[in-house]
C-alpha cells in the first residue's frame, strides 16, 4: 500500500470508505460525544479546501472520527496531520489512516479543551506575531456540546498568545450550527449580533465560508452547519486583558434588545447601579439610548476603557458579578469602596 503523491495531491492507497468502516464495527454515534459524521467527500474537500493553503504546514483536525475530513486534509499534502481524537473506537480507523500515510498523520486519544498546542508544532514553523501567519491550521467538525467553549478558550489563548498561538498568528476552519456560525460573523445592528460576535471579531478576522444542510450528515442533526474561518489579528480592537473585555461584554450584552444603559447598569452593584451606568456611558461616549445589539467594537473599546478606568479607583468593581454575589448589599458594604462617591469618578 503506498502513497502516490501528484504535485500538489496526495493519493492515499485503496481504503475501506468510512461509511463502510462504521458499519463494519457496528459503530453507533454516541450523543453525549456530539457524533455527527460527514461522510460526504465533495464536503470534506470542501471544508479541507476553505483552511487555504496547508501544503508542507502542520495541521491539527479535531475530533477526527471515522476520518473522513482527515483523508480530504491529507490529499493535500500537509508535511504533518495530528489528530485529536476523544472516542478511542475511532483508534482503528484513524491507525490505519496513520499506516496508510506512512507516518504523516500524528494519532493522539485525547480531550481537546485539555490538549496543550505548545510544543505540538515543528520548530521552523513558528513566525513572529506581527509577521504573515505561520504554516500551522486548526481544522474541526467540532462537537457542538464543546464548539463555543473551546473558541472562547482558544480566543483567550489568542489574547495571551498561548497555546497553539505561540507559534504565531495560527488560523482555523472549524464549523458550527448555522445559527452559531452566523452569530460569530454578525455586525452591529444584525439580527444575530451577540455577545460571541464581539469577543471574535475582537481578536479575529472571520468568515463564515458556507454552510451544509444537516442532512448531509449521519445521523442528520436537527440544524444546519456553518463552516467559519478565523484568523488572529495582529492587534486586537481592544487591546484589554481578556477577562475584562469578557466582562463588559457579557454585560454590555445583558439586555440585547433593549437600550444599552440598562445593560450598563448591571456591572454595577444595586444602590449606585444608575449613577454609575451613567457615568460609564458618559466617559465612554455612548449614546444610551443604543440598543444593546446596535454597539460597535468602537463603541465597546470605550465602554471597556472607561471601565477599566473607574476599576482603578474602586477595584472590587471588577469582582462585582450582576446576580451573582448572593446578597449584593452585605458585598458591598463589606467592601472597602462602600463609600463610593460617584462624583468623583
Ligand atoms: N470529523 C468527523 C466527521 O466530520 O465525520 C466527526 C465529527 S463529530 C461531529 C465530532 C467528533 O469529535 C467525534 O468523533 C467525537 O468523538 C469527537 N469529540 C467529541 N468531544 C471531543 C473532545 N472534547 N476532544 C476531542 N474530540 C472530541
Amino acid at each position: 500500500k503506498k502513497l502516490v503523491q501528484n504535485g500538489s495531491r496526495l493519493r492515499l492507497p485503496p481504503l475501506p470508505s468510512p461509511r463502510d468502516l462504521i458499519n463494519l464495527y457496528k459503530l453507533r454515534a454516541k450523543k453525549q460525544l456530539s457524533q455527527n459524521f460527514l461522510l460526504d467527500k465533495r464536503l470534506t474537500d470542501k471544508i479541507a479546501k476553505a483552511a487555504g493553503a496547508i501544503k508542507d504546514g502542520d495541521v491539527c483536525e479535531v475530533g477526527p472520527g471515522p476520518g473522513s475530513i482527515t483523508r480530504s486534509i491529507l490529499k493535500r499534502v500537509p508535511g504533518r496531520l495530528i489528530v485529536i481524537e476523544k472516542d478511542p473506537r475511532f483508534l482503528p480507523f484513524l491507525e490505519m489512516l496513520q499506516e496508510a500515510s506512512q507516518e504523516r498523520l500524528k494519532v493522539v486519544l485525547g480531550d481537546i479543551l485539555s490538549v496543550d498546542m505548545q510544543k505540538l508544532f515543528r520548530e521552523d514553523l513558528r513566525m513572529q506575531w506581527d509577521d504573515r501567519c505561520p504554516n500551522i491550521h486548526l481544522i474541526g467538525n467540532l462537537p457542538f456540546s464543546v464548539s463555543t467553549p473551546l473558541l472562547i478558550q482558544w480566543l483567550r489563548d489568542i489574547s495571551l498568545r498561548q497555546n497553539a498561538w505561540s507559534y504565531g498568528r495560527v488560523r482555523m476552519t472549524l464549523t458550527f450550527q448555522k445559527e452559531v456560525a452566523e452569530r460569530i460573523v454578525a455586525e452591529a445592528n444584525g439580527r444575530q449580533r451577540c455577545r460571541l460576535s464581539v469577543m471574535c471579531q475582537n481578536w479575529c478576522d472571520v468568515k463564515h465560508v458556507f454552510t451544509i444542510s444537516g442532512s448531509s450528515f449521519v445521523p442528520p442533526p436537527d440544524v444546519d452547519v456553518g463552516v467559519v474561518t478565523l484568523r488572529p489579528k495582529i492587534e486586537p480592537i481592544i487591546k484589554e486583558d481578556f477577562h475584562l473585555v469578557e466582562k463588559v461584554v457579557r454585560q454590555m450584552s445583558t439586555f440585547r434588545q433593549k437600550k444599552c444603559i440598562r445593560s450598563a447598569q448591571t456591572l454595577f452593584p444595586p444602590h449606585v447601579r444608575e449613577e454609575m451606568a451613567v457615568k460609564l456611558l458618559h466617559l465612554a461616549e455612548v449614546n444610551p439610548d443604543t440598543r444593546s445589539f446596535q454597539l460597535t467594537l468602537e463603541e465597546f473599546k470605550r465602554l471597556v476603557s472607561a471601565f477599566s478606568y473607574m476599576c482603578q479607583d474602586y477595584p472590587k468593581l471588577l469582582k462585582y458579578q450582576y446576580g451573582g454575589n448572593s446578597n449584593d448589599k452585605e458585598f458591598w458594604e463589606n467592601n472597602e469602596s462602600r463609600d463610593l462617591d460617584i462624583g468623583e469618578l
